[in-house]
This record gives structure tokens, C-alpha cells and sequence, in this order.
């Protein structure tokens, strides 16, 4: 990384109320140049300037602790962190760097992603990350799966409603669904308040903010398990996608 990513990277963490130690400097600046060279092999992720993968993806993924809603997560009795549609890794690996004390399980439906994670996780010694392949659809009707996990993380995955029948039947009661968005609108809100219901969720907290740096906006939307997922939801593969609930 140069100085000029590592100052980015320091001020935006900063500007998020983190203090980087030279370990977690050290870790992203391996990210980066492990990101970088998979990425001239394969489709991993559409950015390409180390500024744009401090902010866009780094900085970004780091919003996710905003509010101290993942605080909490990670004992036996809370149960690990399950990041939904990780891609290339975001935002499970930025929090695996900051909390490497954190069970982080990132899935993702693309094996070569999910490989790609798995061997940086390694490289970058995040011991506690464990990711799995599959659909959300699949994996959620899992007996081993279904109502492991203390927290579910998102980053542009779907819209509300599709997220909350996607995530929900992981959760224990008590644990909360954290999806990072852009903005969100008050239709969408409302779906989504529906969709959470409908899956044993109630929206807990509407956090609109914008990126350090920026200036993008972005929401984190919070939705707290309340009671149990029924058994038929999530949906067979595709169908939270083509009919959302709400
Ligand atoms: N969260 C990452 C980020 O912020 O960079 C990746 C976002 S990418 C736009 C969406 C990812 O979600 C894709 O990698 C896709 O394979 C995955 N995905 C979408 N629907 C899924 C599902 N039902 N089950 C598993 N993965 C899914």
C-alpha cells in the first residue's frame, strides 16, 4: 500500500472512531495487494485503484460496526457472525481484521470467491474465518445452518425484503440482521418492516450516514430476530429474488 492509501485508510478509519494499530495496517496492506493480483486473474470485484478499494471497500466495510450492533457477537451462547454474500470478502475480511476474536463465517454462492477468501483468510493468519459456499436459500433450511448465528452482515446484496427472508433463518432469536446499503427508500423501509415480520424479525434501527471521505451516502438498517423463521421460508433458490414478500 502507499502512504497515500495507508493515510486514507487512517483517516477514514479515524473519521469512523477506530484507531488502527500497525498490525491491522499491516493486514490491510496485505488485502490490498492480495485483491490486486487476484484480481488481474479473475472477476473478483469491479475496483481497480487502490484509493477506490481503501474507501469503497475497506473504509466501507468498516461502517458496519457503526452503532456497536456486532458488539456481542461471537461467544458460544451469542454464536458466530455470518456475512451474506461476501463476494470478494466485504465486509467479512475488514471486520476479521479489526475483531479477529470474532467467529466470521463469509458465504458467498461463488466458489472461485469463496476460494479466494478462504486462501486470504489463511495468508492473512484471520484463524476464527471459516466460508462456505452456497445459496442462502439452501444453507438457510439447513439443520446445521438455520438459527446458528448470533449476527448475519450484508453489503449490496438485495433489497430489504429479500435480505430479511435470506438471513432471518439463520439468526437465533435475539440476534440481529445488519445490512449496509446505499440509500434506502421509505417504500422499500416499509416492504422490508413487512418482509421481517412475515420471518419472525421487527426493524430494530434506520441508521442513515454518509462514507467518511466520500461523502456517499449509505444506511445501516438493523433487524432484530424476535421470534421464530417459519418453515417455509427462506423459499426455494431464486424465488426471495423474483417474488420478494413484499
Ligand atoms: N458483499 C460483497 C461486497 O459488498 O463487495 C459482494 C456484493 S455482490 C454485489 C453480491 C454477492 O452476493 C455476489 O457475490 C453473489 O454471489 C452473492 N449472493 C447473492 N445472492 C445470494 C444468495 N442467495 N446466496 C448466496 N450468495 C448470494
Amino acid at each position: 500500500m502507499t502512504p497515500e492509501g495507508q493515510t486514507l485508510l487512517l483517516d477514514g478509519a479515524a473519521a469512523l472512531g477506530l484507531a488502527l494499530t500497525p498490525e491491522q495496517v499491516e493486514r490491510f496492506a496485505h488485502l490490498l495487494l492480495l485483491l490486486t493480483e487476484a484480481s488481474a486473474q479473475m472477476n473478483l470485484t469491479a475496483l481497480r485503484e487502490e484509493r477506490d478499494i481503501v474507501l469503497k471497500h475497506f473504509v466501507d466495510s468498516l461502517t458496519c460496526l457503526r452503532g456497536g450492533w456486532l458488539d456481542g457477537a461471537g461467544p458460544e451462547a451469542a454464536g458466530p457472525v455470518l456475512d451474506l454474500g461476501t463476494g470478494a470478502g466485504f465486509p467479512a475480511l475488514p471486520l476479521a481484521i479489526m475483531r479477529p476474536d470474532l467467529p466470521t463465517v463469509p458465504l458467498d454462492a461463488t466458489r472461485k470467491k469463496v476460494e479466494f477468501v478462504e486462501r486470504t483468510a489463511q495468508a492473512l493468519g484471520l484463524a476464527r474465518v471459516h466460508p462456505l459456499v452456497g445459496r442462502a436459500e439452501t444453507l438457510g433450511r439447513d439443520p446445521e445452518q438455520r438459527g446458528r448465528y448470533g449476527r448475519v452482515v450484508t453489503r449490496a446484496v438485495a433489497a430489504l425484503p429479500i435480505l430479511a427472508e435470506l438471513a432471518l433463518p439463520f439468526l437465533r432469536e435475539g440476534g440481529l440482521l445488519v445490512a449496509q446499503k446505499g440509500p434506502i427508500t421509505p417504500e422499500e423501509l416499509e416492504a422490508g418492516t413487512r418482509a421481517a415480520a412475515e420471518v419472525g424479525g421487527e426493524v430494530r434501527a434506520v441508521d442513515p450516514f454518509t462514507l467518511p471521505l466520500t461523502g456517499d451516502a449509505r444506511t445501516l438498517v438493523v433487524i432484530e430476530k424476535t421470534g421464530p423463521t417459519p418453515e417455509r421460508y427462506p423459499r426455494r433458490e431464486g424465488v426471495p429474488n423474483r417474488k420478494p414478500l413484499f
